[in-house]
């Protein structure tokens, strides 16, 4: 699983779910990171107050 990490907005998206609702695409390329580590990821959340994008994860769940 790969991740796609916005900075600016501290949200975390499933790169295979993106979609435009998620705005990542209105983001600038430095504020852009993409990491397939879940064990970051979940730093990020756990400690930098980072969120999973609802629009993405949701998705996950309707199919
Ligand atoms: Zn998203």
């Amino acid at each position: 699983m790969k991740y796609l990490i916005d900075t600016t907005q501290k949200l975390i998206h499933r790169s295979s779910f993106v979609r435009d609702a998620c705005e990542y695409h209105t983001t600038t390329l430095e504020s852009r990171e993409s990491t397939h580590d879940e064990a970051y990821v979940e730093k990020l959340i756990k400690h930098q107050d980072y969120s999973k994008c609802t629009q993405c994860y949701s998705s996950f769940f309707k199919g």
